[in-house]
This record gives structure tokens, C-alpha cells and sequence, in this order.
């Protein structure tokens, strides 16, 4: 039988503190859907946000009963009571009680300089709206933990003081002491040995909660799991202010793979992929390809050695299996990597004993890069031109015609599209408008096709990318048009080439919907 994993709380802050990135904007009903996505994967802690500071986040509060959760807590997050006030006058920590979660984290200064330049009170008062703000909570029937502000910077420069605090929030009952790096300048030796020296004098549970502006988040975070705290807190995708929270989508796969501890449900790790996506579509922020683990680029292989040897055994360029966190290896056609990565990206299609046609491959591919077509990031388009080649490729839509007609209506210019398809016999004409030519060509096409196959539901254009070549030709030059589509479970690219942008944008397009009706329908 397999040993008991130690288990890792896993603590969620993506509403509150990830809403401070500077890019980051969610509404309330994002806000929901996020926190029930998050309950589904078993995170632990969910921090809902700061009901005192906003009308959003107390909203929030009143729509998101605790109750609804199958698995994870939702903490409401508060500081302690104003100076000079008794706990039980405080309106911040009334709209804590208030909000109906059964968690309370409240954050309070450990960090003398903050206690005399900001909070501008004496250090003792300090420790007592620590230890008494806990306490009324606790009162309250609520849990409490305690995120102790600065405290790396604090236990620096005056760590009798800082562990006071710390002394303080045990005194007055917080469940978990959480020390935070708020300024993220602390280095992972530093992180480990605090961490160390804190447990000889506190008996509660310590988590960690960091900020990645030395780039050592998810570093200092474990360097503290690695000197016994239990608690991890961060953000999906690194959101947050400045540089960022810790990533947990870095974090969770480092604990469970290569650390041995149990964090999400029984496997819930391999849809993280899946997760990050979600968070950052809601957001509505295009993903960064070179994120540890769910970036589109962490199993990407490109150069020809590589591919070669990756085709050979994947341990030799992998650190992990991508499946693991629900990504997938991808192999880049390019120049750079020549016949090997075609040969590689020719696998799945079970040819290997026919080099007549492997060679039509590969002919086909030079020659159309010629032109200048480039399958490195078009793996859509890449797989109809091999089904073509094989006889594998399969109709499942007919173009007979667009149009697109660009107009200024009033002060505003409005495009609309007309498309005409053909699925079995039947016809379909049908028009859109959008906030663009590619836009409209775009909803018009979807129209079309969706009561045919639902699926194009959760299909969504990612990114578009137009590059001229050869510009010397200036208006005449050649426009490559390069798509990244999205459905739920991933992502691909198209190409069109053309002298004209609405025709080259349309090819890319239309093997976008090509490529995902086959994928779905596994033809
Ligand atoms: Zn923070």
C-alpha cells in the first residue's frame, strides 16, 4: 500500500489579492464562477475577497454562501480593528462577522516600521489589536488565521518584535499563522531559516504567502515547506500586483510531483492546465506561452536534435509527463529542425512504412514554405494538409461564398459579413455583424455551422497575428495571417497567405473550424 502523502493546504487568493494585478479585472459573476471552479478542483481555501473595502466584494459575500461549496472554505479576508477601538466597534471587522464566512483571515503588522511610520501607533497597541481582533472573531464562531504583514522584512530588522506579533495572534487563537513576504524581496535561505526559527516559539500551524518581485514566489514558498509550513497561499496563473503572487499552478505540480505531498482532490492535478486557461479566458488575458507547467510552449519542442530525441524517449527533453498537468507536447515545424520534426509530427498518422509518401510530405512542406507559409505555430493547418495528402481529410462544410461589407453608419464604422456553406445538401446563408471584417466573418461562420455541430460552441479565436511579407511590394506584398484558436481542452493554430488580408484571414479561419470539427468528431 501507498505511504500517506503529508498534506499541503492549499489557499487561494486569486479574488482578492490576484484582482490587484494590473491587468486583472473581474466582475462579480467572474468572481463566482471562478470561486466554483476552484472548489471543484478541492483547493482548500477559497479568499472571496475583503468585504470591508468594496461594494463587489461584499457582494460577493452575500451571493456566495458557504454552504454552496462542495470541498473547498471560503475565508473572507479583513485587517484588524482600528487603533484606539475595541474590537466590538469596528466596522471592519462587523462586515467580517457579517459576511457569513466561517473562515476570517485578517492581516496585521509585524514589522516595527510599519507599526511606527503607517499604522503610527505604539508597538504595544499594535500587538493588542492583533491578539484582541482574533479574539472577538473567535467569539464571533468564526476560524481565524493570521497573515502577519511583512513579516520577512520585520523579523530582519527587529525579530523579537515580529515574533511577538506572531506571539500575539497565538495568544488570541488564529488557527494558522500565515508569514508573509508582502514586499517580495526575501531570498529562499532566508525564507527557510525564519520558517525554522518561527516554529521553535509558535506551536500553531504556519503557511506561507509570497510575492514574486526578486522572481522567487514559488522558491520561497517551498523553501518554507521545506522547514514545515503547511499552508501555501497564491494565486492561479501568478496573478497579482506588481510582479505577482506566488503561482499555484507552478506550486501544486512541484509539491505533488517532485516533492511527494498531497495538495488538490485524487486527480484533479491532471486538468490544471485546464484551470489556468479558465482563469486567464475569464480575465480575458492571453496566456503566456512560457509558463512552468500549463504554458502552451512547457512541452514544446522545436529545435531538430531535440525532436529527435524527444521522439526517441521524451524523458531526454522533459522533466515531467505533460499529461501529468494536463498539457501535451507539442512539436514545432520549422526550417530549424528539418526533417526530423516533420518525421516526428508524421507519427500519429501511422506512415512509417510508406516513405513514397512521407517524401510527398515533405516536398509539399518545403514548398509551401516557400511561398511563405510557415507550419510552426499551425498545427491545424498542418493536419488538414496531411489528411489532404493522405486521403484522410474529410468535408464536413463546403465554402461557397463570402462577402464582407465595411461601412460608416452615423459616427461609427460597422462591419458585416454574409457567408454561404453547405453541409450535406443543405445550404445555409447567413449573416453577422462584428467589431471587425475578421470578426463578422468570424460570427457569421459560426452561425452557419453551430446547428450542425454544437461543439463550435466553446471554439474562441485566441490571438491573431498579421505579418507582411515581402513589404517592398507595399500594398501588393503578401499578408500571412496566423490564428490561435481555443476550445476547453486546447489550442491550435492556422495559416492563410494572401495578397489580400480579409482572404488570408478567412483561410486561417476556415481551417480553424475545419481542424476543430475533425478533432471533435475524432475523424
Ligand atoms: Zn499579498
Amino acid at each position: 500500500m501507498e505511504m500517506q502523502k503529508k498534506k499541503i493546504e492549499i489557499y487561494d487568493t486569486t479574488l482578492r489579492d490576484g484582482s490587484q494585478g494590473e491587468s486583472v479585472f473581474f466582475t462579480l459573476q467572474d468572481k463566482i464562477k471562478i470561486a466554483e471552479k476552484l472548489d471543484e478542483y478541492g483547493f482548500d481555501f477559497i479568499e472571496g475577497g475583503w468585504p470591508g473595502s468594496n461594494p463587489k466584494d461584499l457582494l460577493f459575500f452575500q451571493r456566495m454562501p458557504a454552504k454552496k461549496f462542495s470541498r473547498s472554505k471560503l475565508v473572507a479576508f479583513g485587517s484588524t480593528c482600528r487603533k484606539s477601538v475595541v474590537p466590538e466597534q469596528d466596522r471592519n471587522l462587523r462586515y467580517l462577522v457579517e459576511s457569513g464566512a466561517e473562515y476570517i483571515t485578517i492581516f496585521g503588522k509585524s514589522w516595527d516600521l510599519h507599526v511606527e511610520q503607517v499604522l503610527r501607533t505604539a508597538l504595544e497597541e499594535n500587538v493588542r489589536l492583533i491578539r484582541d481582533s482574533i479574539r472577538f472573531l473567535i467569539r464571533q464562531g468564526k476560524h481565524v488565521f493570521f497573515d502577519a504583514e511583512h513579516f520577512f522584512d520585520g523579523y530582519r530588522r527587529n525579530p523579537s518584535y515580529a515574533m511577538e506579533t506572531l506571539l500575539a495572534a497565538q495568544d488570541g487563537g488564529a488557527e494558522r499563522i500565515i508569514l508573509c513576504d508582502t514586499n517580495g524581496g526575501s531570498l529562499p535561505h532566508d525564507v527557510e531559516e525564519a520558517v525554522r526559527q518561527v516554529r521553535k516559539h509558535i506551536n500553531v500551524p504556519i503557511g506561507i504567502h509570497t510575492h514574486n518581485d526578486s522572481g522567487l514566489a514559488v522558491a520561497n514558498t517551498l523553501a518554507a515547506v521545506n522547514a514545515g509550513a503547511v499552508q501555501v497561499h497564491g494565486t492561479i496563473n501568478g496573478f497579482g500586483e506588481r510582479c505577482g503572487n506566488a503561482d499555484l499552478t507552478t506550486i501544486i505540480p512541484v509539491l505533488q510531483l517532485k516533492m511527494g505531498y498531497a495538495c488538490l482532490d485524487e486527480g484533479k492535478l491532471a486538468h490544471l492546465t485546464g484551470l489556468s486557461r479558465y482563469v486567464f479566458e475569464v480575465a480575458n488575458i492571453v496566456p503566456p506561452g512560457t509558463q512552468p507547467f500549463v504554458g502552451m510552449s512547457a512541452f514544446t519542442h522545436k529545435g531538430g536534435v531535440h525532436v529527435d530525441a524527444v521522439g526517441k524517449n521524451p524523458e531526454t527533453y522533459e522533466h515531467i509527463n505533460p499529461e501529468a498537468v494536463g498539457n501535451q507536447r507539442r512539436v514545432l515545424i520549422s526550417e530549424l529542425s528539418g526533417k526530423s520534426t516533420i518525421l516526428q509530427k508524421l507519427r500519429k498518422y501511422d506512415i512509417a512504412s510508406k516513405p513514397d509518401l512521407i517524401k510527398k510530405i515533405l516536398d509539399m512542406v518545403g514548398e509551401l514554405e516557400n511561398e511563405g507559409y510557415q507550419f510552426e505555430a499551425a498545427e491545424g493547418s498542418f493536419d488538414l494538409m496531411v489528411r489532404r495528402a493522405l486521403g484522410k481529410y474529410r468535408e464536413l462544410f463546403r465554402v461557397e461564398g463570402f462577402r464582407v461589407i465595411v461601412e460608416e453608419r452615423g459616427n461609427r464604422v460597422v462591419s458585416e459579413a454574409t457567408v454561404k456553406v453547405k453541409v450535406g445538401k443543405q445550404v445555409e446563408h447567413t449573416a453577422s455583424e462584428g467589431n471587425g471584417p475578421v470578426n463578422a466573418l468570424d460570427n457569421a461562420l459560426r452561425k452557419a455551422l453551430v446547428k450542425f455541430y454544437p461543439c463550435l460552441g466553446n471554439l474562441k479565436l485566441t490571438d491573431y497575428k498579421v505579418r507582411i511579407l515581402h513589404p517592398e511590394k507595399a500594398t501588393g506584398a503578401v499578408t500571412r495571417v496566423l490564428i490561435e484558436s481555443a476550445d476547453d481542452t486546447s489550442t491550435w493554430g492556422t495559416i492563410g497567405l494572401s495578397e489580400n488580408i480579409i482572404e488570408a484571414s478567412w483561410h486561417a479561419l476556415v481551417d480553424s473550424f475545419e481542424y476543430k470539427l475533425l478533432k471533435d468528431n475524432n475523424l
